[in-house]
């Protein structure tokens, strides 16, 4: 039996946990805090390929959403998203992406003010002329659910999953690697997964591999974003909703999780969020949606982006001797259940040709494009 060790209970590890057990290895999940207590618990979890590129990525991200359709459970609404442009400039990015996504077999509809409102009752209408746009195959997830369901099938499946974990030491040898724990504890097996989000390139160069990855402390508005989430609403909203200056989703229980990218170079991770920048952002709610004044705020938090140095997904091999495996990717809530197949059967033999592009190798052999450049458009996350 391969004895495979993964490290980091985010969405990522836990996906790829669930994965290898279903092919029959022995996992033991090494997490340095509690399951989902990184980025996973800081984020969107829209799931799409919606303003993915280059195409390598874009295919990766789609196949990612058939595959949560696939996986569904309770934790994935697949209720599509809903972006609509005000401006002539939104209007001429999102003409131009409608247009660049339908020549690709993406699921994407110009719908009328009127489906809008059908599609989310509760929308403060636009003004006339107005773009909608509706993308059909796209959702969102509940990510602690999805977490859980997750970890669940890996432990019902003989996993291990060991809180309190931190990984300090990786030692391979041609026969297989030794994994030291910060409190002395070491585990033997055949192959080390990392999955740890934006911690990667750290935890990768314990095994002497180089994966470099964004810091969040210093790279501004690519790596960190701003996540306000609110009271409970009487308002309807049912999916993903884009505009320019907001999204929403609905978070449960007739909360919002609000995100305003144009407002995100003001994310500091080592700060808190400041008390205009949640009051600017709750400022723009009753403007796209009714029976939303007097939300209060429950939850305001600047997230991390787990992002590898060129803003692309790395998976794959890292060292020559095939013990130290590496996932990290930004889009982690959308590619998990993809992952999840993909990196197990990598681990088992079958190269995956989706992603072939995202070897980690790509960072030492300098074929690696540049650092993703600060300007965040509508139709991100
Ligand atoms: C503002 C924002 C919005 C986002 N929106 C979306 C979206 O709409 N759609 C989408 O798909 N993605 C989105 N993302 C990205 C997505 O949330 C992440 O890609 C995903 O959560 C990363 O999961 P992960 O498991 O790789 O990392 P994490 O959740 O960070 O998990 C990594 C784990 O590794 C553990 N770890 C680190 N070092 C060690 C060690 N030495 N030993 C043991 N354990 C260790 C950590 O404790 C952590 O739990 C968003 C992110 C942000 C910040």
């Amino acid at each position: 039996m391969v004895r495979v060790v993964v490290i980091g209970a985010g969405v990522v590890g836990s996906a790829v946990a669930a994965g290898l057990t279903r092919r029959g290895a022995q996992v033991t999940v090494l997490e340095a805090r509690t399951p989902g207590s990184g980025t996973t618990s800081t984020t969107v979890a829209w799931v799409n390929a919606n303003n993915k590129t280059p195409k390598a990525y874009f295919d990766l991200n789609h196949a990612a959403v058939w595959a949560h359709h696939r996986l569904a459970g309770d934790w994935f609404f697949p209720a599509g998203n809903l972006e609509y442009a005000v401006s002539d400039e939104h209007k001429e990015l999102l003409a131009a992406r409608v247009e660049r996504l339908v020549g690709m077999g993406y699921p994407v509809e110009r719908v009328t003010a009127r489906m809008a409102l059908t599609l989310e009752p509760d929308l403060v209408p636009p003004p006339a002329g107005t773009e909608y746009v509706f993308f059909p195959g796209e959702g969102h997830v509940h990510a602690p659910r999805l977490l859980g369901r997750l970890l669940g099938e890996a432990r019902d499946r003989g996993a291990t999953v060991e809180c309190g974990a931190e990984v300090t030491a990786i030692d391979t040898t041609p026969a297989g690697a030794k994994v030291t724990l910060a409190d002395g504890r070491t585990f033997v097996c055949d192959v080390v997964v990392t999955c740890a989000g934006r911690w990667t390139q750290g935890v990768a160069a314990l095994a002497g591999v180089s994966v470099p990855m964004l810091d969040p402390a210093v790279s501004g508005q690519v790596t960190n974003g701003f996540l306000v989430t609110t009271s409970p609403v009487p308002a309807r909203l049912s999916r993903v909703l884009t505009t320019a200056g907001l999204n929403l989703r609905p978070d449960g229980g007739g909360r919002l999780v609000l995100q305003s990218l144009p407002l995100d170079d003001r994310a500091d991770p080592a700060a808190d969020v400041p008390g205009e920048v949640v009051d600017e952002i709750m400022g723009l709610l009753p403007d796209v949606l009714r029976a939303t004044e007097g939300a209060r705020v429950e939850r305001a938090v600047v997230g991390c982006r787990a992002m590898p140095g060129d803003g692309l997904t790395v998976a794959g091999f890292a060292d020559a001797g095939r013990r130290v495996y590496t996932v990290a990717t930004h889009s982690g809530v959308t590619l998990a259940p993809l992952l999840m197949d993909e990196v197990a059967g990598e681990l088992f033999g079958e190269e995956s040709a989706l992603l072939a592009t995202f070897r980690p190798g790509r960072f030492t052999d300098g074929t690696a494009g540049p650092a993703p450049t600060p300007a965040r458009r509508p139709g991100q996350q």
